[in-house]
């Protein structure tokens, strides 16, 4: 059975670990969080996906026992949590903003929970040890977090997060602290850590980046709902709609009218334009209907001689921007409709060498099976 409202599957999943069922949550008329329905599996790393405002971050503290749903159940490994005081969830969060003890070193922010449990000395010394040793700051126990950098604080957040050896951990962007090349190396070092502890993650982020490469499932969720869930490559290649293939990359999206439709998919002549495209499609289009043709730019080739091949679209143009990155290029060409394509290009020759320049008249061209039907 399929929801319609959130398109997918609500027959139980038989692995769920963390079972979210028609959760909502309304402050007064508005409804921050919209009937969710979602399954995780045990040792997933999910990413709920979604710009400002949209209800993650309420979802999150429903499931951290912090908010009250309106309704709804939320179960974790067989037990029906939705009532539960935070304190007793088998579930740990890590805050934005790390939330560490400022007058407390390493040791004692990490060994805090532990502490408030009333758990023997030598078992929190063990615990904290080796977490300091799992998270990389063996040598950093006795500092205080004043001197430590944005990094090293995440780690002590995590540690301090982990130690409590919760079922599920929920992480509310947990990277958004760091700058660009540490918030890279730490993506790595966290699905590590997954990966060695077997937690399931759940993360909330607004950095479509971010999810793609730590997730093994995202939810893209919009207005307190689900738009769409499913792996990042499900996600990537094939968007449901505008909203989800325009928020995750970037997509050329074209305006068109289907005129035929074949075994093969369909064609669709672009408004305002002769320019005719071909795309496979799952969806149910009919003859007439308004769609937008989506490309993602390195799915498109440019050259200066005219492509050959069959079932490919091909429309001519001249670069009117060109932006060199080093490995690759990126391309804005200005077709003969007027329409605008971005197209990016791996380098494989030297800079010196490149083929097609600013101003040059060249071709782009894209196969049928590159081509994503969007309906709404
Ligand atoms: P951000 O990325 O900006 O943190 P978010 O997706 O996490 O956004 P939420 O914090 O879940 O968003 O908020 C969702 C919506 O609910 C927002 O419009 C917010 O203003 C509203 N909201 C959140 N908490 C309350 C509250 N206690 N009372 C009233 N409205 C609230």
């Amino acid at each position: 059975m399929v929801d319609s409202k959130n398109n997918f599957a609500t027959t139980p999943d038989p692995q769920a670990f963390v079972q979210i069922q028609s959760l909502s949550k309304d402050f007064d008329e508005f409804k921050a969080v919209d009937q969710v329905n979602l399954d995780i599996r045990k040792g997933e790393l999910f990413a709920i996906l979604g710009g400002s405002g949209c209800g993650k971050s309420t979802l999150l503290r429903m499931l951290a026992g912090l908010e009250t749903p309106t309704s709804g159940r939320i179960i974790v490994d067989g037990d029906d949590i939705t009532d539960w005081p935070a304190y007793d969830r088998p579930i740990n969060m890590m805050f934005q903003s790390y939330a560490l003890f400022p007058h407390m070193t390493v040791e004692k922010n990490i060994a805090y929970g532990l502490r408030k449990q009333g758990i023997e000395r030598s078992e929190i010394d063990r615990r904290v040890q080796r977490m300091l040793e799992l998270v990389q700051l063996g040598g950093f126990a006795k500092r205080k977090p004043n001197r430590l950098s944005g990094g090293e604080k995440q780690r002590v957040a995590l540690a301090r997060a982990l130690i409590k050896n919760p079922k599920l951990l929920l992480l509310d962007e947990p990277l958004a602290a760091l700058d660009k090349k540490l918030r890279e190396q730490t993506q790595f070092e966290l699905m590590n850590l997954q990966d060695e502890l077997g937690i399931t993650f759940i993360v909330v982020t607004h950095d479509q980046e971010e999810a793609m490469t730590l997730a093994t499932r995202i939810a893209v969720m919009k207005e307190g709902q689900f738009v769409q869930t499913g792996t990042p490559a499900q996600i990537y290649e094939y968007p449901k709609n505008r909203f989800v293939a325009n928020f995750i990359g970037t997509i050329n999206i074209f305006d068109a009218t289907v005129v035929e439709l074949d075994d093969s998919g369909l064609t669709a002549k672009l408004d305002h334009s002769e320019i005719l495209m071909k795309a496979h499609t799952d969806s149910a289009a009919s003859t007439g209907d308004k769609v937008g043709i989506a490309v993602r730019p390195e799915k498109i080739s440019i050259s200066k001689q005219l492509p050959m091949g069959e079932n490919i679209t091909t429309a001519k143009g001249v670069v009117l921007d060109l932006a060199y990155y080093g490995n690759y290029s990126i391309y804005r060409v200005k077709t003969e409709s007027g329409l605008m394509v971005q197209v990016s290009a791996q380098n494989r020759q030297r800079s010196s060498e490149h083929v097609v320049e600013w101003d040059d008249e060249v071709y782009l061209s894209w196969e049928q099976g590159s081509s994503i039907v969007l309906l709404e």
